[in-house]
C-alpha cells in the first residue's frame, strides 16, 4: 500500500505529487530531471486533507523506494518522527517570528539520512508578518536539499511574495463515498455508519473518522443538532448558547489535559527533577524559565483548541440549516444531517428561505466575532437569539 492511499479523492493531486517524488529521486542519482520543485503550497478548504497529502509527499520523498508505505522511513514519516522531517502547527493562534526563525536555522543543515530534509508547516496561514519574512527569505535562498512544504485554506490567505515562490497543489473537498470507503477498509467502520459519518463531516476525513469511532463525539455532534428545533423562546436561546459553549469548553478541555501533562513530564525529566548535587540550584533556575514558557504556550494552544471545538459546534449547526435550505429550494444534494432529518423537514416546512439565508448568515457572522475575539458566549448568545428569530 502506498503512501498515497491515504490521500482521498484527489487523483489529480496524486498523481502529480507521484511524479515529482519520482523527479526527486532522480535528482538524487545525480540526473536531470524537471518537475521537482523547492518549495510547495498545498491549499484546499478544512477536511480535503491539505496536511495528509503533504505528509503524503515528505514520505514519498524520503522513502528509497518512493513511498512504498511499509519500510522503516514511511513509518517514521507516519509517526512524524522522522529524522529529516520537521513538522511544524503553530502552538498558539499564530506563528511567532522566534519560532520561525529556530525553524528556518535547522532547516538550513544538511539532511541526515542522505536524501531530503523536509519541512512541513501546517497552517501556513498563521505566520504573523515578521515571521512570513524569516520564512520567504528560505524559500528563496534554499538550501541543495531542503524542500518547503506549506499548507493553507487558500493561497490567498499567503503573502504575494512567498505564494510566488511556491508550486500549487489545489485539493477538492472528497466525495463521501470516498470518505466512507476508507474509513469501512481502513478502521474497519460498518458500511452504513461510515457513509452517514462522511455526510455529516461532510467530506473532512479526519471528521468523519472521529464521528465514526468515537461516541463521545458523535453524541455531542447530536446534541448541537438538536439545538435549532428548542429554540423557541428567548430563554430557550440563551440556554442553548450557553450549552453549546459549555460543551466546546469540556471537548476543548479534555484534549488539552491529554496534551499538557506529558509535556510537563517531560520537562520535569529534562531537568532532573529530584536529582541532587552539583549543578541543581543552576538547573532549577532554567527548568523555572523553561516551565514558564511552556505554560505560556499550554495557554496559547488552549485558547486555539477552545476555539476550534467551538467553530465544529458553528460549522454542524451551519450544515443543518443549510440541509433546510436545500430542501426548501428543491436542491438535490445529499443532507449532512443524518439522524436528524425530521427536524431538518419540519423546520424547512414551517419557515421560509429566507429565514434559512439570515440564520445561515448569523451563524457565519458569529465564527467572524470570535475570529476577531469577542467573548464566546457574548457572540454564541446573539446568535442563537437571531435563529430563534423570525
Ligand atoms: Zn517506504
Amino acid at each position: 500500500m502506498s503512501v498515497f492511499s491515504d490521500v482521498v479523492g484527489q487523483d489529480a493531486v496524486v498523481a502529480e505529487l507521484q511524479q515529482a517524488a519520482g523527479a526527486a529521486a532522480a535528482v538524487l542519482r545525480g540526473e536531470r530531471a524537471a518537475g521537482m520543485t523547492h518549495a510547495w503550497l498545498f491549499v484546499g478548504p478544512p477536511g480535503s486533507g491539505r496536511s495528509v497529502a503533504a505528509r503524503a509527499f515528505a514520505a514519498a520523498l524520503l522513502c528509497p523506494d518512493g513511498g512504498c508505505g511499509h519500510c522503516p522511513s514511511c513509518h517514521q514519516v507516519h509517526a512524524g518522527t522522522h529524522p529529516d522531517l520537521l513538522l511544524v502547527r503553530p502552538d498558539g493562534l499564530s506563528y511567532g517570528v522566534k519560532q520561525t526563525r529556530s525553524l528556518v536555522m535547522r532547516a538550513a543543515g544538511a539532511p541526515s539520512g542522505g536524501r531530503w530534509q523536509v519541512v512541513l508547516f501546517e497552517d501556513a496561514d498563521r505566520a504573523t508578518e515578521q515571521a512570513a519574512n524569516a520564512l520567504l527569505k528560505a524559500i528563496e535562498e534554499p538550501a541543495p536539499r531542503t524542500v518547503w512544504l506549506l499548507c493553507a485554506p487558500s493561497a490567498e490567505e499567503l503573502v504575494t511574495t512567498i505564494r510566488s515562490r511556491c508550486r500549487l497543489v489545489t485539493l477538492r473537498t472528497p466525495p463521501s463515498a470516498a470518505v466512507a470507503e476508507v474509513l469501512t477498509a481502513r478502521d474497519g467502520v460498518d458500511p452504513g455508519r461510515a457513509l452517514a459519518a462522511a455526510r455529516a463531516a461532510q467530506g473532512h476525513i479526519g471528521r468523519a473518522r472521529r464521528l465514526a469511532t468515537d461516541d463521545e463525539a458523535a453524541r455531542r455532534r447530536d446534541e448541537v443538532l438538536a439545538v435549532p428545533a428548542r429554540l423557541t423562546s428567548v430563554g430557550a436561546a440563551l440556554a442553548a448558547a450557553a450549552a453549546l459553549v459549555k460543551s466546546a469548553e469540556a471537548e476543548a478541555a479534555a484534549s488539552t489535559a491529554q496534551l499538557d501533562e506529558p509535556e510537563r513530564e517531560a520537562l520535569r525529566r529534562a531537568f532532573g527533577e529530584g536529582s541532587t548535587g552539583k549543578g541543581v540550584a543552576k538547573a532549577v533556575r532554567g527548568s523555572a524559565g523553561a516551565m514558564n514558557d511552556l505554560e505560556a504556550r499550554q495557554k496559547s494552544r488552549a485558547t486555539r483548541l477552545k476555539r476550534d471545538a467551538l467553530d465544529r459546534t458553528l460549522l454542524d449547526l451551519a450544515s443543518f440549516y443549510r440541509d433546510v435550505l436545500a430542501l426548501q429550494v428543491g436542491a438535490g444534494v445529499e443532507l449532512a444531517s443524518s439522524g436528524h432529518e425530521q427536524q431538518v423537514r419540519a423546520l424547512a416546512g414551517r419557515s421560509a428561505p429566507e429565514a434559512t439565508v439570515r440564520r445561515i448568515g448569523a451563524i457565519l457572522a458569529c465564527r467572524d466575532r470570535l475570529e476577531v475575539n469577542v467573548a464566546p458566549l457574548l457572540a454564541v448568545e446573539e446568535m442563537a437569539l437571531a435563529l430563534a428569530g423570525n
